[in-house]
């Protein structure tokens, strides 16, 4: 074992309340200290003249003091002039001693480090660190830093002095023992992509020399932090992959049969099946007859049809004699799956069972029981699934909606709950959420991905318009006017998404208005702080015609279906990311007549607001759109990477970094059948958690 993989507290000095400290930062064993990189960096490596110096730089300057006073302005302070060849400028102390006053006398040589800043005086530097520079008769001068001097990233308690020794003690093991940290990525495969080693990359970014570039190292472009970052990416993609590998290895029921419901299903629907559809349901098919669990990603967007999909591939499970599950992210959504599903199979003699967190005392020991005995063929909820008191009979398939609203923990979680039967179910993973295929890869690089990339016939694209709010009168006209021809509406509510409360009230007022100014009709509201049996009955009614307008906050956002709702109004659009509007509005547009949204701003509205919701009135087409927010909200909003486990990188950064991706998976790939290099990686970028992806 390597120094390196020691406790902080093998290093000398550093007892426990040190090693607490360092532990807040992650900081566990020696090498950790390696990879706590600096947050930016300071230049103390030369001496900049005075005159050059401008407002806001950091930087080290040197001249003799040719004024000391204490002089009193709105506080009392000791000012210091100092002069180069070059130019002046002041230094300034609002605590001082008496002694340093008599310290900085004129004509003393000083050094000083500080930020400049536009002073009473001109430049100023206030409260610089310094150093007296005594005047040698060979004219020399002591040395200027080495190197660029790192600003780590710390907590309470631990001054970076501090750090700056314990990185420094870690490198100079390092440097003894390069083994330590061993380099994995194959030479072949650093020269290919241009990439520096790894102990070359850490020593350069804890101590830059001063040829160092320092904007691409503040913008974290240097190739040594690219290095860093593609390993780490690298060592994420591979600890999913290995996951893949894992749950591939386990057994899984063979879901051969299925014909005889699904032909029975199918003959029951108003509809036949798209292309697209059938493709996706032949790939599910393939895998679900395979002795290893499937793991496949349904992309399709807004509208094209995945929950028929989910229904079919279910059915494949149940004729097998299995238990088939699916979860959706919210309430509304699972009891709208419930309906369709009831409605769906029961004809066909198979009970469909509930269960969501709100589901309590009888009903939920009922529930549960019908879900352990077998009774429950067919399974609909929420999260609540996940929980370990549910316990499945014979779970073969477990179909996740809206995956995007979902950790990778919670995916992984619920193929647990056919382990107890000595299987692991199929997995099925529904998104309507577009991911652009780089990023695909690498979030959910465990998966396989399927597309269904066309709508079902006779859908006319939505119309959007973008209103000022000025207009809100011909809007609600307009409400009136669809409602008067038996259509249905939506009005959204939008605020700002932290504040659920303040969100829900918005949508109360504006019902209250609503209500006064359409008396003829009748108007629902829905929002995230109703009990869930009552935005159910509001969901309801809706459906069934009995409203005409739906009030409701975002929560309707995933999933709900109403085919007769053709217009929709979104109160300030300009809050929300496009993929988010796109899902929004794919509410309607589900029948046939043609569908209006209307964008209903505050003006003025931003020049890059104006842009966006431009898109929207563009383009109905997902992928478009998503590739747009990406570009202007970043990967990590578009994927809310927060829950999927990518947000928790400590050197990459998936949006700076998208471009090394494609090197990411390419680079994945030779490394997967090299086992020891794939769990050196994952170990050193996932630290403990490593395998966290798998043991949920
Ligand atoms: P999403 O992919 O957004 O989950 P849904 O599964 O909710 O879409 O389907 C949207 C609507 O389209 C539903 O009313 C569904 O019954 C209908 N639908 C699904 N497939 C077809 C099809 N092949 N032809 C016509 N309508 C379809
Ligand atoms: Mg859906």
């Amino acid at each position: 074992m390597s120094e390196l993989d020691a406790p902080v507290t093998a290093l000398k000095g550093v007892g426990e309340a040190l090693a607490a400290k360092l532990g807040r930062l992650s900081i566990e064993r020696v090498s950790d200290l390696l990879f706590h990189l600096p947050l930016r960096y300071q230049d103390r490596t030369r001496l900049t003249p005075m005159g050059t110096l401008r407002a806001g730089q950091e930087a080290v300057i040197e001249g003799d003091v040719t004024a000391s006073d204490v002089v009193k302005g709105r506080r009392r302070s000791l000012l210091v002039r100092l002069r180069d060849g070059s130019g002046i400028i002041s230094l300034r102390f609002f605590h001082f001693a008496p002694a340093q006053q008599q310290q900085l006398r004129s004509g003393v040589r000083v050094r000083a480090f500080g930020e400049a800043r536009a002073g009473a005086t001109g430049l100023e530097l206030y409260h610089p660190e310094y150093q007296l520079v005594p005047l040698r008769q060979d004219g020399s001068e002591p040395p200027v830093d080495e190197h660029f001097t790192p600003i780590y990233p710390t907590t309470e308690g631990l001054h970076q002095p501090r750090l700056r020794a314990l990185v420094g003690k870690a490198l100079g093991m390092l440097e003894r023992d390069p083994g330590g940290l061993p380099e994995v990525l194959p030479e072949t495969l650093r020269q290919r992509f241009a990439l520096p080693g790894l102990q070359q990359s850490l020593a350069l970014l804890h101590q830059p020399p001063p040829e160092a570039d320092m904007e691409q190292l503040d913008a974290g472009r240097h190739p040594a932090t690219r290095r860093l970052a593609l390993e780490e990416m690298l060592a994420h993609q591979l600890s999913l992959r290995e996951v893949r590998l894992r749950i591939q290895q386990d057994g899984a029921p063979t879901l051969t049969d299925g014909r005889g419901l699904q032909a029975r299903f199918l003959t029951q629907l108003p509809f036949a099946l798209t292309g697209a559809q059938q493709r996706v349901l032949e790939e599910i098919t393939h895998d679900l007859a395979r002795p290893a669990p499937m793991l496949r990603l349904v992309q399709g967007d807004v509208g094209s049809g995945k929950t028929v999909v989910a229904a079919m591939a279910a059915l494949a499970a149940l004729e097998s004699g299995c238990q088939a599950a699916i979860m959706a992210p919210t309430e509304i959504l699972a009891e709208q799956h419930y309906r369709a599903f009831k409605a769906w199979l029961e004809p066909l003699g198979i009970e469909v069972a509930w269960l969501a967190g709100k589901l309590k005392g009888k009903a939920r020991l009922d529930a549960k029981a019908a879900i352990a005995d077998g009774r429950a063929r067919m399974v609909v909820g929420t999260h609540a699934l996940f929980q370990d008191d549910v316990h499945f009979q014979r779970l073969g398939l477990a179909i996740i909606d809206e995956q995007h609203r979902f950790g990778v923990h919670q995916r992984l979680a619920l193929r647990e709950k056919g382990e107890a039967g000595g299987l692991t179910p199929h997995q099925l993973i529904m998104t309507a959420t577009p991911i652009p295929r780089t990023l695909a890869m690498s979030a959910y690089a465990d998966l396989d991905v399927s597309l269904i990339d066309e709508l079902p016939p006779g859908r006319t694209p939505v119309k959007t318009v973008v209103v000022s709010d000025e207009r809100r009168p011909e809007v609600v006209q307009r409400i009136e006017r669809a409602c008067d021809e038996g259509r249905q509406a939506y009005w959204v509510c939008t605020l700002i998404e932290e504040s659920e409360a303040l969100q829900c009230q918005a949508a109360e007022v504006t019902s209250d208005e609503l209500t006064a100014a359409l008396p003829a009709l009748s108007i629902g509201l829905v929002h995230g702080r109703m009990k869930a049996a009552e935005k159910a009955e509001v969901m309801a009614r809706f459906k069934d015609g009995e409203l005409d307008l739906l009030v409701a906050t975002t929560v309707i956002e995933v999933g709900v279906d109403v085919s007769n709702a053709s217009l929709m109004v979104i109160e300030n659009p300009e809050r929300l990311g496009l993929s988010q509007l796109h899902q929004l509005r794919g509410r309607v547009g589900r029948g046939s007549t043609e569908s209006f949204c209307v964008l209903l701003y505050p003006p003025p509205l931003s020049k890059s607001s104006r842009q966006r919701l431009g898109v929207m009135r563009d383009t109905t087409d997902g992928f478009r759109i998503a590739e747009k927010d990406l570009e202007i909200r970043g990967p990590g909003e578009v994927l809310g990477t927060r829950q999927t486990g990518l947000a928790q990188m400590k050197v990459a950064d998936l949006e700076r970094d998208a471009d090394l991706l494609d090197s990411v998976s390419a680079v994945a790939t030779e490394l997967q059948g090299n086992a020891e290099a794939s769990s050196v990686l994952i170990r050193r970028w996932l630290g403990d958690a490593a395998g966290r992806y798998g043991q949920v």
